[in-house]
């Protein structure tokens, strides 16, 4: 074996997601924490912890030196980023190269293409993927730019190539509103991504969210674990996510399922990727690819049997990966509803103890969390605190037993949007029945608000 010990650069239920993989395939696991994750699930799960500064991201999980300085301490070999932090940072890769641990994850050179979205959609329209149509040259004065939207016209998309998380991003309905779009898109990605590159996208009007799973391998190796549906949103936030996408046209899922393969095998991509895609009246357009293991990723492993970290391992082990296209097979269906510690009317975050606590189970329900009763939530970091997964036979059964866990869960002592997935999506008609478009959530959560106004008048 390549490496013996993992050190997991991560937190919360991917560093404890991480961790059982890593153990169960007999490596070594090391954990990192903060201040404020002191008690905390993944620091008890490792083989050994290693304290790593205040609370603030800055002076932890996102502190290059400071994880570095953890390996080296511990013996760590590898390096798991998990997702979000350094995952897909690419001075933290070439940090790990520099100072001989294998990063888990693809090269540095690919996690910085990726990482813009301007390089990343110009690889992908030379590999024929098809793209969302806009301008991602590199000429980026603002009245160059301005010339390029009136060319692609309006509604229309202004991105930070740097933005991520579904930051950065600003839709202009009408020529009148451009210029200062440009302007003000440009200073805030100056500000929140050091750098103000901007490309423009034609703004797709009601898509659906559709995304691809692949592996590479250093062995020639390239499959796809077919697509999921991230479609429920909430300010550009995945809220549910299924697998696979309900209702896709076969021809369409087929030749995009290939193209995405047929991209990683001219990038010679390593490693676990996300070709993420809006879909609309049967065409797909590629938005971006994330380079690291998405937060979605149980509903794939669910449905085709496949642990997505052990592969990840597998690859950076150099042991490639195990898996042929031809034995990659979708059974069933599966859902995920995200857990937020937050307030779900008002969705601010609600960080606190933990009173009570009880995790559904049963046939086809699975829990990835880090939460326990009478843990206290932090208030510095991600607000989703666990990861519901239901797999049925079919889609009907995979919603039926979602519900039933929901009601079965037990999380109190801080509010949660329980709720929101209970009694909105997983209870209306329109969602039970058909797949819904990126403004399904926004939209119902609307007409709740005004039902309820109504109500009360
Ligand atoms: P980020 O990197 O910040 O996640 P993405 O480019 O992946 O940004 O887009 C996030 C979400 O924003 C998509 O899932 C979709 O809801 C919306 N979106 C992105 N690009 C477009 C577009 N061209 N037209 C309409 N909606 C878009």
């Amino acid at each position: 074996m390549k490496f013996s010990k993992v050190l997991i650069a991560n937190r919360g239920e991917i560093a404890v997601r991480v961790m059982q993989t890593a153990k169960a395939m007999g490596y070594q696991t090391v954990a990192v924490y903060s201040n404020a994750d002191r008690h905390a699930r993944h620091v008890q799960e490792a083989d050994e912890a290693v304290y790593i500064g205040a609370s603030k991201v800055s002076e932890s999980y996102l502190s290059i030196t400071k994880i570095i300085d953890a390996c080296k301490k511990t013996g760590a070999d590898a390096v798991h980023p998990g997702y979000g932090f350094l995952s897909e940072n690419t001075d933290f890769a070439q940090a790990c190269i520099d100072n001989q641990i294998t990063f888990i994850g693809p090269t540095a050179s690919a996690i910085e293409l990726m990482g813009s979205k301007r390089l990343s959609k110009i690889a992908m329209i030379e590999a024929g993927v098809p793209c969302v149509p806009g301008y991602e040259g590199d000429r980026q004065e603002l009245e160059y730019l301005a010339t390029q939207a009136e060319q692609i016209g309006f509604p229309l998309m202004v991105k930070a190539s740097a933005g991520g998380g579904g930051r950065g991003m600003r839709l202009v309905q009408h020529l009148s509103g451009l210029v200062e779009a440009l302007q003000t898109a440009r200073s805030e990605a100056e500000n929140a991504f050091g750098s103000g590159e901007l490309i423009l996208e034609k703004a797709v009007i009601a898509p659906r969210h559709v995304e691809i799973q692949v592996f590479g391998d250093t062995h020639g190796n390239y499959v796809y674990l077919f697509e999921r549906d991230c479609s429920i949103q909430r300010r550009h936030q995945k809220v549910l996510e299924e697998a696979p996408a309900p209702n896709l046209p076969e021809q369409a899922r087929a030749d995009i399922l290939e193209a995405c393969v047929h991209a990683c095998q001219l990038m010679q991509y390593r490693g676990a990727g996300t070709f993420e895609f809006l879909f609309e009246d049967g065409e797909f357009f590629f938005i971006e690819m994330n380079t690291r293991v998405q937060v979605e990723h149980p509903v794939t492993e669910m449905v085709t049997g496949v642990d997505i970290i052990e592969q990840q391992l597998r690859i950076a082990g150099g042991l490639g990966l195990e898996l042929q296209q031809e034995d990659i097979k979708v059974q069933g269906h599966a859902i995920e509803c995200r857990i937020n510690a937050e307030d779900p009317t008002t969705f601010l975050p609600s960080p606190g103890k933990i009173e009570s606590f009880y995790a559904p189970g049963g046939a086809g329900i699975r829990l990835d969390s880090h939460i326990y009763p009478e843990y206290s939530i932090p208030p510095y970091y991600d607000s989703m605190i666990a990861k519901l997964i239901s797999h049925g036979k079919d889609r009907e059964t995979s919603i039926a037993r979602m519900r039933q866990a929901l009601d079965e869960m037990i999380l109190t002592g801080i509010k949660t949007n329980i709720p929101l997935h209970k009694d909105l999506i997983l209870q209306d008609k329109s969602f039970c029945s058909q797949a819904m478009d990126i403004h399904y959530l926004e939209k119902h959560l609307l007409k709740q608000v005004e039902e309820k106004k109504a109500e009360t008048a």
